[in-house]
């Protein structure tokens, strides 16, 4: 655990980091230095031999700047240790080549990005991938016995907001010696923490919920020293790590996570209600619904039902097509977690590179419309909601 889980995570989000200012500035400044001089070559090579800590170079993340945000974030979700990222898909790629060498078992839907990442590129450097749908989940058995180290999911899902009981599934990899790791980019920290459900590492799209402001790509990893350790040299030498302006971006971002991510809850849950019972709506995907399939296990272990809700609109695609179209307060951009209220066709968009077929095998259907509900006023979200449908 780190130092600062003592306090709260309100307090964690804002005196997350020890890196102080010499000049009495409350935040780090942003060091956009690529090196950092020594006075001798002895407290040089203490830093490059890792007897001390220290800043050296910025592409190793060894920067002031990173150090700030990286405490900071490990703090929120309780790790040892997190590292930042370039993007999502970067910190992805450190933890399979790393982690995944063994074969990686994924479970559910995912980011297309990562489905796409573990089904094309991965095989291609002789990693056997596996994919099991939540009604296969009686299989993660025998892919395990058959020797694959790391089980990897979203919960909830991309899109259909699926849930995966992290404690079951963390204690059945673990009696195969595997480990697992869980896309915690739909819930956030202050919504879920997999790593206290038993979860080895998370992994964030810090762009999304973590940046909140749809103005930075960045992404984390955060799991023990012992197995962050192994993914450093994957990180350095892959060069994915992230500028430090953007650092200090999302370090500024993360002062207000707790606030923006209770807002964001409880306007997708007044959203969720208002398309509840809709007579242009077929469906509505959002855990905080009590008739929701994975209601009981979201209150079990989340804190919070998260900002994402998906509806299925009734008719055919270009019904669904004309209501995204129609909106005017919800974006149409295939994004997430933003100030402003995004929608997006999955078919379109996150999950446009799978087949029709592999989509309707997920559940994915073409009249689908996700939903990231912004922090504009839920009243305003509703009534455009209400306009769109009914024209
Ligand atoms: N994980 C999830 C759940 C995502 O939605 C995304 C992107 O949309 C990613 C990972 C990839 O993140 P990035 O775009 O920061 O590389």
């Amino acid at each position: 655990m780190s130092e600062n889980t003592a306090h709260s995570l309100a307090t964690r989000a804002i005196h997350g980091s020890k890196q102080k200012d010499a000049h009495g500035s409350p935040y780090p400044p942003v060091y956009n230095t690529t090196t950092f001089a020594f006075a001798s070559t002895a407290d040089l090579l203490d830093v490059v031999d890792g007897r001390k800590p220290g800043s050296l170079y910025t592409r190793y993340g060894l920067n002031p700047t990173i150090f700030a945000l990286e405490e900071t974030l490990a703090g929120l979700e309780g790790a040892e240790l997190a590292w930042a990222f370039c993007s999502g898909m970067a910190a992805e790629t450190a933890l399979f080549l790393s982690h995944g060498r063994d074969g990686i078992i994924c479970i559910g839907d995912a980011y297309g990005g990562t489905l796409e990442l573990l089904a094309a590129q991965l095989p291609l450097l002789g990693i056997r991938t596996h994919f099991i749908l939540g009604s296969e989940i009686d299989r993660l058995d025998e892919l395990l016995v058959g020797g694959a180290k790391l089980v990897f999911f979203e919960t909830p899902t991309n899109p259909t907001l699926e849930l995966f009981d992290i404690r079951a599934i963390a204690a059945k990899a673990h009696a195969h010696g595997a480990r697992v790791a869980v896309d915690n980019t739909f819930a956030s920290p202050v919504n879920q923490r997999p790593l206290e459900l038993g979860a080895d590492f998370v992994v964030h799209s810090a762009t999304k919920y973590l940046g909140g402001h749809s103005d930075l790509t960045a992404g984390t990893l955060m799991g023990t020293k012992e197995l962050l350790l192994p993914v450093w040299n994957w990180r350095k030498n892959l060069g994915s790590m992230l500028a430090p302006e953007t650092a200090s971006l999302l370090s500024r971002s993360l002062r207000t996570l707790i606030v923006r991510v209770q807002r964001h809850n409880a306007s997708a849950q007044a959203v969720a209600e208002a398309m509840l019972g809709h007579p242009g709506v077929s469906r509505v995907f959002y855990p905080g619904l009590p008739e929701f399939p994975g209601h009981a296990l979201a209150k079990g272990q989340m804190h919070g039902f998260g900002g994402m809700l998906t509806i299925e609109i009734k008719g055919d695609v270009a019904d669904a097509t004309g209501v995204a179209d129609r909106l005017r307060l919800f974006a149409l951009a295939p994004s997430l977690g933003g100030a402003e209220s995004l929608v997006t066709q999955p078919r379109t968009t996150t999950h446009h590179g799978l087949t029709p077929e592999e989509r309707a095998r997920r559940g994915i259907s073409d009249t689908m419309l996700r939903l990231s509900v912004g922090l504009e006023d839920p009243d305003d979200l509703i009534a455009d909601l209400e306009q769109a449908l009914r024209s």
